[in-house]
């Protein structure tokens, strides 16, 4: 059985950036219910017992039924990118990357901010609901993609495991900054943890 990840802060902690209003019906309603949705999906998918939700996501093509398969992508989908979106927020955020991860931005992107402005404009031009990811592989290499709905980047290839996503969809977002979603993106930048994210990149590269 699945369970959301633990909340090591409270619903008003994010204010001003991300309301309380948002962050608990965020957490407790539309989280809770992908959650809910994925553990009854298990009950009848008996080739996914014991296995990981990455496993799971990697694998949605072992569920013949179209239905149960749409289930798990959408609700499994759901489950796993909010633990990663919840994880990585953080009333005490470092604001920078720091060690391997902060090098690589650099070669890649040439900077922290340019990386953030072209996360920020993929996020940006999604077209409705949906996410924009910071991915990594083994070697270390980052990738930046979009996603519609809960779709993410494990269901994509083997090789890419996303290290941050940006929630656009508007129940993220819409009770504070209503169809402005360039606001939230600025505001999502003061409550992303680096620290986890680059805890995250040094545990999945092998650096
Ligand atoms: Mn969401």
């Amino acid at each position: 059985m699945f369970k959301q990840i633990p909340l090591d802060y409270s619903f008003d902690a994010l204010e001003p950036f991300i309301d309380e209003l948002t962050m608990f019906t965020h957490y407790t309603k539309h989280h809770r219910a992908y959650t809910d949705n994925l553990n009854a999906a298990l009950e009848k998918a008996p080739v996914f017992a014991g296995r990981s939700i990455d496993y799971i996501l990697r694998n949605l093509d072992k569920i013949e039924d179209s239905t149960l398969r749409t289930t798990f992508r959408n609700d499994g989908g759901g489950f796993y990118n909010h633990n990663l979106y919840f994880w990585t927020l953080s009333p005490r955020a470092k604001k920078v990357p720091t060690g391997a991860l902060h090098e690589k931005i650099l070669s890649t992107f040439g900077s922290v901010e340019h990386l953030k402005e072209q996360l920020t404009s993929a996020a940006e031009e999604q077209f409705g609901s949906g996410w924009a990811w910071l991915s990594t592989n083994a070697s270390g290499d980052l990738q930046i993609s979009t996603s519609s709905n809960q779709d993410n980047p494990l269901m994509v290839s083997d090789e890419w495991t996303p290290i941050l996503g940006i929630d656009v969809w508007e129940h993220a977002y819409y009770l504070k900054y209503k169809n402005l979603r360039e606001d939230y993106l600025k505001a999502f930048w003061e409550v992303l943890d680096w620290a986890k994210v680059s805890a995250l990149y040094n545990s999945l590269t092998n650096n």
